[in-house]
């Protein structure tokens, strides 16, 4: 067997962790040996991290089950108040904040207006909300993980990489993450909103327990831009700019777009644009239930804006599914789900797929279940199943004192 460094076996741990917690959150109660055959690990590997977790009182051991040879099974269930994690979205309108426990149940949640704000006026914002839901719940604060922010822009390091978030100078070259752990004293793991939504609907919606999937998420007040989970790992790139497909040319010559070129998906599909075709002025102000409103009364707009969408986005769905043969596509996000279903049925029929005599069993394409919320559950979920987040050593303090004591 290869031998194994000290660090690469703590991310081996982290890992392990990860997947363990996941398998027995999507799946409910689970036997060790239930999820060494469900995540392809050791049952020995399985067998330590379960003891683990059940110290730092994350899992809790269930009721044994008697079989009738062997030993009795004992299943294991998430602690909801094993841990609590904090989920954060910021949009040019709207700052959100939810406390959720360990089982991904929302225990608080607190709105407040903002207005195209800056990094100097979002960040007290942001501080303040993650006091106020700490403040509205009553919990044991040492169980806080720590937050996740979902914002638009892609991001690597904590700073920004690509177009700047919310469309607004000032982000660019800020480091996101460690000014708000600065002021909320907690760790702060910072995604795009694409990719916190990918995760969301794989932990909440209809992407649940899917190791290969694409995520198109169309912003409520922005364009759109696609989250990737492949072979069981989010895909960022090189540069984290991986899934930034508002701005592939799908139109040569076609109409200019913000990052210079003309023709881009962005500038047909994204919902800025569907609200240019409807004649909804500062559509940003307005709640999604308005905009869904105002969308089913306005047929022709809506298929004036579906008739020039319709074929750019077929043929990018095409392009995702040769490029990365995921088990589906997933159109979701934070635009209003009128715009979504009525894009979604009017992508249909999809073109050849590559192998059209394969018998499948999860539609090609499906619309999200969850909403407006997919991205800032998707937040919250990330200080649970980080591997680095080192809020779990604090968890585990008891554990370490414990075994030193035992040797
Ligand atoms: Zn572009």
């Amino acid at each position: 067997m290869k031998t194994i460094s000290g660090t690469n076996l703590e991310q081996a741990k982290s890992h392990n962790r990860r997947v363990v917690i996941e398998a027995i959150r999507t799946n409910g109660p689970l036997s060790r040996a239930a999820i060494a055959r469900m995540t392809a690990l050791t049952t020995q590997t399985v067998s330590n991290i379960v003891e683990e977790l059940a110290r730092s009182h994350l899992l809790i051991p269930m009721e044994a089950q008697k079989i009738a040879r062997g030993q009795p099974i004992i299943p294991y269930t998430i602690n909801p108040n094993g841990a609590y994690s904090i989920g954060l979205e910021l949009g040019r309108q709207r700052a959100t904040g939810v406390l959720t426990d360990l089982s991904g149940t929302v225990c608080a949640r607190v709105e407040r207006h903002v207005d195209r704000p800056g990094p100097s006026e979002a960040m007290p914002v942001l501080a303040g909300i993650v006091r106020d839901l700490q403040a509205e719940f009553s919990f044991d604060h040492d169980r806080l993980l720590g937050a996740g922010i979902a914002l638009p822009g892609r991001y690597a390091d904590g700073g920004v990489t690509s177009l700047s978030p919310l469309n607004l100078p000032g982000w660019q070259d800020f480091a996101v993450a460690s000014e708000l752990e600065r002021l909320i004293d907690l760790p702060v793991l910072v995604e795009n909103d694409a990719t916190a939504a990918a995760i969301g609907e794989r932990l909440y919606g209809v992407a649940r327990g899917l190791s290969s999937f694409v995520y198109l998420f169309l912003a409520g007040d922005g364009g759109i831009g696609a989250g990737m989970f492949l072979d069981g790992h989010l895909y960022k790139g090189s540069r984290a700019n991986a899934g930034e497909i508002g701005h592939i040319i799908v139109e040569p010559h076609g109409r200019l777009c913000t990052c210079g070129k003309r023709g881009c998906l962005d500038r047909y599909v994204s919902p800025s644009v569907a609200y240019e075709y409807l004649g909804i002025d500062r559509a940003h102000e307005l709640s999604p239930d308005d905009l869904d409103t105002m969308i089913k009364s306005n047929d022709p707009g809506l298929e004036a804006w579906l008739e020039q969408a319709a074929q750019p986005l077929r043929q990018t769905v095409d392009f995702l599914e040769l490029a990365f043969d995921p088990q589906t596509i997933v159109l979701g996000g934070s635009a209003p789900s009128s715009l979504m279903t009525r894009l979604a049925a009017r992508l249909e029929p999809l073109h050849i797929p590559v192998n059209p005599t394969e018998k499948r069993t999860i539609p090609r394409l499906m619309v999200g279940a969850t909403g407006k919320d997919t991205a800032i559950l998707g937040a919250a979920a990330l200080p649970i199943f980080s591997e680095t987040n080192p809020q779990f050593d604090v968890l585990q303090k008891p554990i370490i004192h414990r075994s030193a004591q035992q040797i």
